[in-house]
Parts: C-alpha cells; sequence; structure tokens
C-alpha cells in the first residue's frame, strides 16, 4: 500500500489539493478533520462542552464514527447518520479544534485513521498524519501559506458558495485556530522531520498538485 501524508494549518488548501491528486491518480482521499469535526458537532448536539476533557471523554463511549465513499467521496457516518453536510460550520471548526487538544479524543481516531491505510492506497490530511497517524507514509508533504492568503481563500470559498463572510473575523479565526493547533501538548501542529515543506501563498491549485503528483511518482518508482 502507498500512504501520501499531507498535514498543515487551517486554509492551507489541503483538502482541495488532496481530494483532486487522489482523484486524479486513483488513490482514495481521507480527510481526518472531518473526524475531528463529527466528534466536536456530537458534543454540541449533546450540551457537553468541548474544552471540558473529562466530559468529552465520558461522552466518547457513546460515539460510533465510520467512515464510507460513495463515488470517491468521504462521508463521515456519526452514530448510524451522515453528518458530511453539517459539520462545515465556524461553530464545529471551533469545537473540533477544542476536542482535538484532548488525548482521549485521538486515541479514539488512530485506529479507524491507520486501518483506512491498512487497506487502501491513500492521501490523507490532516495535522499529524506524517509525524503519528502514518509514520511510515512513503510521502510527507507539510502545506502552508500565510495567514492573511489562507484567510483570503477562505473568504472567496464562502462568497463563490454564494454566502457572505468578514475577511477580518476569519483571520482572527485562523490565528486563534493555528495557536491552538501548533500549541497543544498532544501531537501538536508540527511538520515531520522527513516531510517537504511546500509554501502555495503564490501558487495555483494546479501547481501544488502537479508537484504533488511528481514526488509521489518519485518516491514509489
Ligand atoms: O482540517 P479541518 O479544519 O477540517 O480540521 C478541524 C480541526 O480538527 C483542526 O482545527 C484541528 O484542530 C483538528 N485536527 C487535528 N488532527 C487532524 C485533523 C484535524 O487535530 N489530523
Amino acid at each position: 500500500m502507498i500512504a501520501v501524508a499531507i498535514d498543515g494549518p487551517a486554509g492551507a488548501g489541503k483538502s482541495s489539493i488532496a481530494r483532486q491528486t487522489a482523484k486524479e491518480i486513483g488513490f482514495i482521499y481521507v480527510d481526518t478533520g472531518a473526524l475531528y469535526r463529527s466528534i466536536g458537532l456530537h458534543m454540541l448536539n449533546h450540551n457537553v462542552f468541548p474544552g471540558d476533557a473529562q466530559a468529552v471523554s465520558r461522552e466518547l463511549e457513546h460515539l460510533d464514527i465510520g467512515l464510507e465513499f460513495q463515488n470517491g467521496e468521504q462521508r463521515v457516518i456519526l452514530c448510524g447518520k451522515d453528518v458530511s453536510d453539517l459539520i462545515r460550520t465556524p461553530e464545529v471548526s471551533k469545537a473540533s479544534s477544542q476536542v482535538s487538544a484532548i488525548p482521549a479524543v485521538r486515541a479514539f481516531l488512530l485506529e479507524l485513521q491507520k486501518n483506512m491505510a491498512q487497506t487502501h492506497n491513500v492521501i490523507m490530511d490532516g495535522r499529524d498524519i506524517g509525524t503519528v497517524v502514518l509514520p511510515q507514509a512513503q510521502v510527507k508533504v507539510f502545506l502552508t501559506a500565510s495567514p492573511q492568503e489562507r484567510a483570503r481563500r477562505r473568504y472567496q470559498e464562502i462568497l463563490e458558495k454564494g454566502g457572505s463572510a468578514d475577511y477580518e473575523e476569519i483571520l482572527k479565526e485562523i490565528w486563534e485556530r493555528d495557536e491552538r493547533d501548533a500549541g497543544r501538548a498532544i501531537a501538536p501542529l508540527v511538520p515531520a522531520q522527513d516531510a517537504v515543506i511546500l509554501d502555495t501563498t503564490d501558487m495555483t491549485v494546479r501547481e501544488v498538485i502537479d508537484r504533488l503528483k511528481q514526488w509521489i511518482a518519485e518516491k514509489t518508482a
């Protein structure tokens, strides 16, 4: 099996790059952020404060999360219900980042993520894929871009979907999430020692995908 690990901060373009590259080379794309998001959503729905480590850890007993693939698209099934479209709100983004700092949550999701890579060729994106989840991955990339550029992309994406957004507010959320993800004690957001760091601030999506495909071809030849 071949595993490609893509890590990096929120808004660096990981998911678009990983999804499209996976499609072009016939791998499955595993979006691990969606798993943390579904746990965040579950806590909000059950009135459990996502920052309360004890309460969240206890609630994990009632949680059942699975991944399914429909036409190559990942769907997250939370307690039997497809929540893939419900986990993209700003409230869930914040809750997911809070629960992701809790060791029991990371342990809970580890096996599920590892199993995906045992049975499929995968491109997996997240924060700790190259360091913790798939340290054996043949290709490791750390994608990044300036906070301003990441906020601009998010802002643009929301407008294109017909929504309205406040750029300054998005930038603030990105700073906060970066700080929480990089500063946490467990699995902090840092590049794996053997990861290639790619700053995409001035690159198009196509350029990033082509660079990634070239690395994958070189490493797996
Ligand atoms: O990638 P996405 O923005 O969907 O991730 C949501 C949150 O889940 C992140 O802010 C991060 O805190 C957490 N996460 C994580 N480890 C991963 C993927 C996501 O801690 N592998």
